[in-house]
């Protein structure tokens, strides 16, 4: 009995003496196993390999080695991961992916997603807080960021993108995963796939950002926003910039050079239906009345004055251009600057300060000889509203078979009618006249009857 040896046959395990196995071997595939100490019979049972190591089938079952498609051998299960996306084994050593969310594990070839050096699957991803905002569902705040000693004008920009390839989540994460300074965030937008906003910024710090670096480098070949032809670059000023007089000049110089700021959008129609240039002023007609008191509201106009607290250029079509987002972004600045500066004399040229702007300008051929003199508008504007004033003041007018007085209530005249209503008489509003479209006040009907003092006294001062 003492040359007996380990014999593995048909899934079995005996004891056979080396004579046997000799004679076995003539006639089978016999191999001895280190690990297992055992003579294994190949052709009749079950087996397999871990790393180099000949494993029987028993071994196999009863110690957890599980197949590795990788390895193409058994390991211990222990040394092995399980991929959720192939629904295969593998060795610990393959090169897979964790979702940071919920640990699970996947082949080297999934799709994850990424936000902030972290991974995802598609799982978690969908679980999580969408990066991009629905419309005006941001509620963080708007915080107006400066560099040292700067202007107090601030511009917060919209970029609408379109036609991304692949996930809009995906896109917009990775680009503000570079954005270290919370800069941008982004929203819904229905008209597009989606857009970025800033938060209110110096024009310093806009360019101290280095967008190209980080922004339009990432969405680049991934998405348009020109060519989307959709998209538009909007542009929001902060009202407290301007004082009266600073508002008055704005309006000026965008009426006046309007068919320059239109070349500038880039805008293929003039009545664009988010970006409506509104009527067509020859530019020797320019008035600082008819411009100041001219106001456009909601989606559909270039300029509007509809937020509480900004102003919002809406004239630019989107880019993906980081020069030409800048020069949009330095000529909306240098505008504003001159209009709340002392300068009369206003070219276009003197608007294209700065690193791209001019050159910009210069690319797209947009020159303009005229200069729009601020000063004379401004002299003409101050005579005009004294005599309408003073008219109104002085004034009692008639209109058809009425008695009527006015007055400026914002930017309208509004006029009252004097009634008779069983013996009292009251004021009853009758008329209401933009100022923006005041000439004079026969135009409108109304005749000069009387002074208006000598009126107010004969009946009893009330008026
Ligand atoms: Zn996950």
């Amino acid at each position: 009995m003492d040359n007996l040896v380990k014999y593995y046959d048909h899934n079995e395990f005996s004891f056979i003496s080396m004579e046997k196995l000799e004679e076995l071997e003539d006639e089978y595939y016999i191999e001895y196993s280190t690990f297992e100490d055992c003579y294994i019979n190949k052709d009749t049972s079950d087996y397999g390999y871990c790393d180099n190591d000949l494993l029987t089938n028993d071994t196999i079952e009863n110690g957890d080695y599980i197949y590795c498609e990788d390895t193409e051998d058994y390991q211990l299960e222990e040394n092995t991961v399980h991929l959720e996306d192939t629904d295969e084994t593998v060795s610990i050593d393959y090169d897979y992916q964790r979702c940071d969310e919920c640990g699970l594990i996947f082949s080297r070839d999934y799709d994850m997603h990424h936000r902030d050096d972290d991974c995802y699957c598609d799982d978690c991803w969908e679980d999580m807080e969408p990066v991009i905002y629905e419309y005006h569902k941001y509620y963080d705040g708007y915080y107006p960021r400066s560099l040292a000693r700067e202007s107090p004008l601030f511009m917060g920009f919209e970029l609408e993108v379109d036609n991304v390839r692949g996930d809009c989540e995906s896109l917009a994460s990775s680009v503000l995963d570079g954005d270290m300074d919370d800069t941008l965030h982004c929203e819904e937008d229905c008209t597009v796939a989606f857009e970025f906003i800033s938060q209110p910024c110096t024009l310093e710090y806009h360019k101290n950002q280095h967008y190209n670096d980080w922004f339009f480098s990432e969405l680049d070949g991934k998405c348009e926003s020109h060519d989307a032809g959709t998209c538009g670059l909007h542009v929001h000023v902060n009202k407290s910039f301007f004082d009266d007089r600073g508002y008055d000049r704005l309006k000026t110089i965008l009426f006046f050079f309007k068919d320059e700021l239109f070349q500038f959008s880039r805008r293929q129609r003039w009545d664009c239906g988010y970006s409506d240039f509104g009527e067509r002023i020859h530019k020797n007609s320019v008035t600082m009345h008819k411009a100041k008191n001219t106001k456009h509201y909601g989606h559909s106009t270039w300029f509007n004055e509809n937020n509480s607290s900004t102003y919002e250029f809406r004239l630019f079509r989107g880019t993906l251009k980081y020069e030409t987002f800048m020069a949009s972004l330095e000529l909306v600045h240098n505008i504003c600057m001159i209009a709340m500066s002392n300068t009369d004399i206003i070219t276009w040229d003197l608007l294209l300060d700065g690193d791209y702007c001019r050159e910009y300008s210069n690319s797209r051929e947009i020159y303009c000889d005229s200069e729009l003199n601020l000063g004379e508008l401004e002299k003409k504007e101050n005579e005009l509203m004294q005599a309408i004033k003073k008219g109104l003041e002085e004034n009692a007018f008639i209109n058809l078979n009425y008695v009527c007085v006015g007055e400026i209530v914002g930017d309208k005249i509004v006029f009252y009618c004097l009634d008779n209503k069983n013996g009292e008489l009251y004021k009853r509003r009758r008329d209401c006249i933009d100022l923006s479209e005041f000439e004079t006040f026969e135009e409108y009907g109304y005749y000069y009857l009387c002074n208006r003092k000598e009126l107010s006294n004969l009946l009893g001062g009330e008026f």
